[in-house]
């Protein structure tokens, strides 16, 4: 039997060792090639785009020598105004990427030596860039659309006595992931599914669900769902094929949603295993970082790695997480489509 590919030397592509063994200097480096990967790592004004400047070579810092303005390799961008050594962040982005069902900042913090704060910050700004560099583009060929609830669940009272019918009650902060996934169509290297797109709603309602479609999916594509009446809307625009699940996994004619429910697996163990406890604030964090793994399930870590880097130098500075300890938290959920 052949080798999974995740099993072989060609899926190790690089090591924790190898960047623990960098110097500053080659870790500023690389930033660099990523920042300015059109000038082949040579600096470019953040603010006026001149690429010429003063070499202040006390510091990794240069001075613009048309606006005069000074800048570092990570100015403007998420990790701007950074405290830590710039290897301890390529060592963070490292650890990040080699989980395969996300990362606790407990963890990181006991891995790098950082406050818990300093952690939890940094594992969701390499969130935010995942989000934010998210291929966005409506999907065509064949899509698979599911949702799964979490914060539902409500504690039993202690005693039997006081227990009520949980059926009846509602977890206010319930929420759901909506999950859509283009398939692969054998056309390159990707198995299953070739792309993931998430979203958080309040519940799995017609109107949200058909928003979500509407904006994750091209008019007239073949669309498989379960059989939840949240998607019977979409008959109209889609050419939709149901399979219910109370009888079957997949259909005698081959409509199944089987992707997304993959998705939902590697969800839950993150939710389950490693997060523990996610604030309904930055769901829609996690939801993707879970889409993430799920599309690069089956890359060599190299790569995973160079384009997690890749994405954070493109990220610009976050509002959100800028100051987070001092008290600039986001302000509402990210909701809907
Ligand atoms: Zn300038």
């Amino acid at each position: 039997m052949a080798q999974h590919f995740l099993l072989s030397s060609q899926a190790r592509t690089f090591s924790i060792v190898k960047i623990a063994k960098m110097t500053e200097r080659q870790a500023t480096n690389f930033f660099k090639k990523l920042r300015w990967s059109d000038t082949n790592g040579k600096p470019v004004c953040p603010c006026c785009g001149s690429l010429k400047y003063y070499d202040l070579s006390t510091r990794d810092v240069w001075k613009c020598k048309a606006c005069k303005k000074q800048y570092s390799v990570t100015s403007g961008t998420l990790f701007a105004g950074h405290k830590l050594p710039l290897k301890t962040y390529l060592l963070a982005i490292a650890i990040f990427s080699n989980e395969a069902k996300g990362l606790s900042a407990l963890k990181l913090s006991r891995e790098l030596d950082v406050q818990y704060k300093t952690a939890f910050v940094l594992l969701h700004k390499m969130r935010e860039a995942l989000l934010e560099t998210r291929d966005e583009e409506p999907m065509d060929g064949i899509c698979e659309i599911d949702g799964a609830y979490v914060n539902h669940y409500t504690r039993p009272a202690n005693n039997i006595e006081d227990r009520v019918d949980r059926r009846r009650i509602q977890n206010p902060n319930k929420r759901c992931i909506v999950v859509v996934r283009q398939r692969a169509d054998g056309r390159n290297e990707y198995i299953g599914s070739r792309r993931t797109l998430t979203y958080v709603l309040h519940n799995e309602n017609p109107t949200g669900i058909a928003q979500i479609a509407n904006t994750a999916i091209v008019a007239g594509t073949e669309v498989h769902a379960d059989e939840a009446n949240a998607y019977d809307n979409l008959h109209a625009v889609y050419d939709m094929q149901r399979v219910n699940h109370s009888v079957e996994y997949m259909s005698e004619t081959g409509a199944c949603s089987n992707q997304a429910e993959s998705y939902f697996a590697r969800f839950r163990r993150m939710e389950n295993g490693v997060i523990h406890r996610m604030g309904n604030l930055y769901l829609s964090d996690y939801a993707n970082e879970i889409a993430y793994r799920e599309d690069t399930r089956r890359w060599a870590n190299g790569r995973i790695f160079n384009d997690v880097s890749s994405r954070c130098m493109k990220t610009l500075q976050s509002n959100e997480w800028t100051g987070y300890w001092q008290g600039n938290h986001r302000i509402s959920e990210r909701l809907g489509a």
